[in-house]
């Protein structure tokens, strides 16, 4: 049976870590502030806004919020940003996605300046991704880098596949993974023979957004499969993108859904957070 990667204890750890940072830098008379924007009530959103703050509240970091109204134009929005954007006392802003139709994600990404891009959306902090330049990485890819490390799997020279090749998981995935000098493969929706694929990797991470689609079928035996998906079934119970119980008894190690990399996520932004604040702290630089 795999070893299970415990998210929950790993984000735990890293969450103490920046917490004593934090503490130590206060104690310099620094402070580390994000601001958090939310643009009408989607639920969903409005729970993962509540979960920001909660973990900026425990670690030390303050945390501006700022709830705008549905119909808040894009003008209005920019107009926000541009002034967080000069306020010296903000180190990080973050804007909740997904934003109502009329606004366009694209150029609010593009409008937060890179050295207060926490959630390491801006084309530059990609680029610099890219390039292998120090700048903010998107989280959730961040923190599942930190799952292996500290579970001790190592990545450099191993096969390495991503299902998936969004701008916020699969993208930022691979270029990680390459950097921590891993052969890496990208599988899409136009891949084809999929399962041979998968079948060549060391280390599957799995974002296709399809509840429970990836089967033992689709690994090899003595993988580590990390499941990046979220999705509610029927009795509203979480699942991943990966079917748990048909794939554990075959593989090395693997993350559960939930308690695998959906804390990890929060944990990454709150360290991007205290790096926007400090130089260099854990993830997001190049090895
Ligand atoms: P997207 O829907 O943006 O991307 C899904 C990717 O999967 C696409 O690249 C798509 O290919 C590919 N894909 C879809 N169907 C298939 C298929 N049958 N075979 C092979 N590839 C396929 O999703 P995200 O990257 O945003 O998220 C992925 C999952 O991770 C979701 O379940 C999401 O909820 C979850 N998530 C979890 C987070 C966390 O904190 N734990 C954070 C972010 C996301 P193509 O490009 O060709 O269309």
């Amino acid at each position: 049976m795999a070893n299970i990667i415990d998210g929950k204890t790993i984000s735990a750890q890293i969450k103490e870590e920046l917490k004593e940072k934090v503490t130590a830098m206060q104690a310099e008379g620094r402070k580390v502030t994000l601001a958090v924007i939310q643009v009408g009530k989607d639920p969903a959103s409005s729970v993962y806004v509540g979960n920001k703050k909660k973990a900026c509240a425990y670690i030390g970091i303050h945390s501006l919020s700022y709830e705008l109204e549905e119909e808040t134009t894009q003008e209005e929005l920019l107009a926000l940003i541009e002034e967080l954007n000069g306020r010296k006392d903000v180190n990080g802003i973050l804007v909740q996605l997904p934003l109502p139709p009329h606004i366009d994600e694209g150029k609010v990404t593009e409008a937060i300046r890179p050295e207060k891009d926490v959630d390491g959306f801006h084309p530059e902090s990609v680029g610099k991704l890219c390039t292998g330049q120090p700048g903010f990485v998107s989280c959730t890819p961040a923190g599942i880098i930190q799952l292996l490390k500290r579970s001790g799997i190592g990545i450099a020279g191993k096969e390495c596949v991503v299902i998936g090749r969004s701008n916020i998981v699969g993208k930022p995935m691979a270029l990680l993974l390459l950097r921590e000098n891993g052969t890496v493969t990208i599988a899409h929706s136009k891949t084809k023979n999929l399962k041979e694929v998968t079948k060549r990797a060391d280390i599957l991470v799995v974002a296709v957004g399809k509840p429970k689609m990836i089967t033992k079928e689709y690994v090899k035996e003595g993988a580590v499969v990390i499941d990046v998906g979220i999705h509610r079934n029927a009795e509203n119970k979480l699942c991943g993108d990966v079917d748990y119980e048909d794939v554990a008894p075959i593989c090395s190690a693997i993350t559960p859904v939930p308690g695998g990399v959906g804390p990890m996520t929060i944990a990454m932004l709150m360290n991007n957070c205290v790096e926007s604040a400090d130089s260099c702290f854990l993830g997001g630089r190049p090895v």
